[in-house]
């Protein structure tokens, strides 16, 4: 997953002209965590970067993403189907450019998802609750070793406690390429650049429930932030079944994603699996 903003420049000469540049257009105003890392090593450079307080992403054991290997995860009869409960009429408010990743940031409202009791419950009972979601392009988790060619996170917190819980959905390209008519509600304001914040058409509603496959299959394991922090014990769960949608769509998040820090990819680089398992529910 990814919080963050704007990416420092692959070239530093570039950073300064930049900075002007964005204050001068009176552009979101660039804060100091927000250039202190971009993708273009992949994330093994970020322990090293000074000030960025990253040192878990070098010195953790359980970090993501992850290769999985479908053949190697263990099947939990503990495990159920995510119940999610999502609103097919949500308001976009903003379509953000943060550096190297599209983000949507949606009107609040009771979009949540209930983990399986094996893996968490809230203290009343009620759903980890939608924050945000956003792309990565391609997608940061492996399978067998094979990237998909993106990778939706949606990032869900429990009011109380703060525990986190991903739920990743995949994209793969269409073989007619057709497009993802869902996506299409909001790849079209997508900023180019990374001072972009654009805010969706009025009255523009996005039915959350078609960004889901209908297949209630997923992966589970106990991971981490894939971008510095890297904060440990966020809960990933990672639908099995791909969405697709068409090689003009991946390209308009490729192009966002370049405007940051001019690398078409914001993947962090597989991490060690370590003691951990993967579990599978299959639907
Ligand atoms: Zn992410």
């Amino acid at each position: 997953m990814a919080r963050h903003s704007v990416q420092q420049s692959r070239v530093g000469g570039l950073l300064l002209p930049a900075l002007v540049a964005a204050l001068f257009f009176a552009g979101p105003v660039l804060g100091a965590e927000e250039l202190a890392f971009n993708h273009t090593l992949g994330g093994v450079d970020w322990p090293y970067i000074p000030g960025l307080n990253a040192s878990l992403c070098g010195t953790g054991t359980m970090q993501s993403p992850l290769n999985i290997i479908p053949g190697n995860t263990t099947t939990a009869s503990t495990l159920t189907a995510l119940n999610l409960s999502y609103a097919t009429n949500v308001s976009l408010l903003n379509v953000t450019n943060e550096g190297d990743v599209v983000e949507l940031v949606i009107s609040s409202g009771n979009n949540s998802v209930k983990l399986p009791p094996s893996i968490y419950s809230t203290t009343n009972g009620s759903g980890l609750v939608l924050q945000q979601f956003h792309f990565h392009t391609p997608s940061e988790h492996m399978f067998d070793g094979i990237f998909y060619a993106a990778e939706m996170h949606f990032v869900h917190k429990d009011s109380v406690t703060g525990q986190q819980a991903v739920v990743a959905v995949l994209l793969k390209l269409d073989p007619t390429d057709t497009r993802n008519p869902d996506l299409d509600k909001f790849l079209p304001f997508t900023p180019n650049n990374y001072t972009g914040v654009q805010q969706a058409p009025a009255n523009s509603t996005l039915n959350l429930t078609n960004l889901f496959p209908s297949n209630s299959s997923y992966w589970y394991y106990n991971g981490s932030l894939t971008t510095p922090p890297c904060t440990q014990n966020v809960l990933w769960l990672i639908f099995q079944n791909p969405l697709t949608f068409s090689v003009s769509q991946l390209l308009t998040l490729e192009v966002a994603n370049a405007g940051g820090d001019g690398a078409r990819a914001d993947n962090r680089l597989v991490q060690l699996l370590n003691s951990r398992t993967v579990s599978v529910f299959r639907g």
